[in-house]
């Protein structure tokens, strides 16, 4: 196992630019002044919010140019970027030109992170990253670690890192944006869950997307964790640069090979970190122990338990972590049963690729889909689900894309077109699923959409069906 260099970065006197305000910009420009680096922020806005937070910033003695995030400001020696940023902004072209480092959010914190600092283990994925992590640090904690999930999941890594709580291993959650910026990144472990187009105008095209991602595998020192089911995954490991002894493991939701964790016959097993490996596994949970046990998130608890291994946890803290493990609202979120149908809350289903998983789930559904497609093609989700349509009901500024996907590939199946971007539309919905379905179905919300045409967020999307559905069952 190789030796995990901290060196915890001086940045007195040096000058920073960092590239836009905002929910990281803010915080890494207070952190670099704090430390004594010369700091100047640039934002592309002007308006009352960024003049707002400019005045703090000033106050605190740091310099703000507003309406102009394209000059490099002179005597710049580094650059920190809000991970949001293009690449191909003129403001890293010359930054590039002259020869300097850009940094994001994840970056910083690494390179900031003390001598004591605690290993990450670390997971990306187009798809399962939150629920991953969530479920990595439940077994971590039912390890007795002290651990907690953090990063794109909405805890800053800053914060962790530079905050007064003293953990054993971090479970940190990693988009392709941060993992972009983040050059000097070393995990421990890490997990790259799958890989389907998304965010593909911010990286360029598919191979940047998923070189971004695969990046997470570089340095890692015990394992590189893959998706068996998903080739992609593997090639990237196959790229890394890893430390010598580090070892590929894939997870697979069928009977594992040495060097996997896998099921058999309904239990979670290990055969990756046991002794001789070729005859043994090691039962590690069962099935029913992950919550909810659709497919997709059995598979997101392999992935899970393997990086949790890799790090020495014994079997049985994965079973207490999954079993203790509850997941984010609006993810295959169980509402009600009204008159034996089940109505499923899978709002957070924003791409083809995750309502592909959740759609799989279930075996007969009458399917409540659309919104913003972001520039998606549909027609090899509603291939691949149409068996399992008995139904589908459409709303949202894109679901004319839908509907001519299921024309095109799943004619038999009925479709309600509602015509409406309201946000009323979903009670609609529901009430024309209620009206399709047949007692053992299920009613799924899985947009497949990103839900800003009608909602403020996917939260206020799924709240809008659950409420929906408590209509219905108060009328029932
Ligand atoms: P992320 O943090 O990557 O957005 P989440 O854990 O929040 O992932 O899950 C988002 C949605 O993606 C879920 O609601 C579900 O529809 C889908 N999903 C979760 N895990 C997977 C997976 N392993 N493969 C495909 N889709 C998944």
């Amino acid at each position: 196992m190789g030796e995990q260099q901290v060196t915890s970065l001086d940045v007195a006197g040096l000058h920073v630019t960092v590239a836009g305000l905002g929910v990281s910009g803010i915080p890494a420009a207070k952190v670099l002044h704090a430390r004594g680096a010369n700091v100047t922020v640039v934002n592309d806005g002007d308006d009352a919010r960024a003049r707002e937070q400019a005045a703090e910033l000033e106050a605190l003695g740091i310099v703000v140019r507003l309406g102009d995030g394209a000059t490099l400001p002179e005597s710049t020696e580094l650059i920190v970027t809000t991970p949001g940023w293009k690449p191909d902004k003129p403001l890293f072209a010359a930054a590039r030109a002259a020869g300097l480092e850009i940094w994001g959010d994840v970056e910083l914190a690494w390179r900031l992170r003390g001598p004591d600092a605690a290993p990450w283990l670390a997971v990306t994925g187009t798809n399962g990253k939150t629920t991953t992590v969530q479920m990595l640090a439940s077994i971590l904690k039912a390890a007795g670690l002290r651990t907690a999930a953090v990063g794109n999941i909405g805890v800053s890594l800053l914060d962790v890192v530079l905050g007064d709580e003293q953990y054993d291993v971090l479970a940190v959650e990693l988009s392709s944006y941060q993992l972009h910026w983040a050059p000097s990144l070393r995990a421990h472990s890490a997990a790259v869950l799958n890989i389907a187009p998304d965010h593909l105008d911010w990286h360029g095209s598919m191979e940047a997307y998923a070189a971004d991602k695969g990046h997470v595998y570089d340095g890692n020192r015990v394992a590189c964790v893959y998706n068996v089911a998903d080739k992609a995954t593997e090639d990237l490991v196959r790229e890394a640069d890893v430390e010598e002894g580090c070892r590929a493991i894939g997870f697979t939701l069928g009977t594992p090979a040495p060097s996997q964790l896998g099921i058999v016959e309904g239990i979670l097993v290990d055969r990756a970190f046991v002794e001789d490996r070729h005859k043994n596994a090691q039962e590690l949970a069962e099935v029913s122990d992950v919550n909810p046990p659709a497919p997709h998130n059995v598979a997101n608890a392999l992935a899970a338990a393997a990086l949790a291994r890799a790090y020495g946890v014994p079997p049985k803290a994965v079973r207490d972590g999954l079993r203790a493990f509850t997941p984010d609202a609006h993810r295959i979120a169980h509402v009600a049963d009204v008159a034996g149908v089940a109505y499923v809350d899978d709002s957070k289903a924003t791409n083809t690729h995750a309502a592909e998983a959740s759609l799989a789930a279930y075996e007969s559904i009458v399917w409540i889909a659309g919104g913003l497609a972001k520039g998606a093609a549909f027609d090899e989700l509603v291939a691949k689900s149409a068996k399992r349509l008995r139904a589908a009901v459409l709303i949202g500024a894109d679901r004319g894309l839908i509907r001519e996907a299921l024309a095109r590939h799943a004619p038999e199946v009925p479709v309600v077109d509602l015509d409406r971007t309201d946000t009323g539309a979903m009670l609609a919905a529901v009430q024309e699923a209620r009206r399709l379905a047949v007692a053992g179905d299920t009613v799924l919300l899985a947009p497949a959409c990103a839900s800003m045409d009608m909602f403020a967020n996917y939260n206020q999307r799924g709240d809008a069906f659950a409420e929906a559905v408590r209509e219905l069952g108060a009328g029932a």
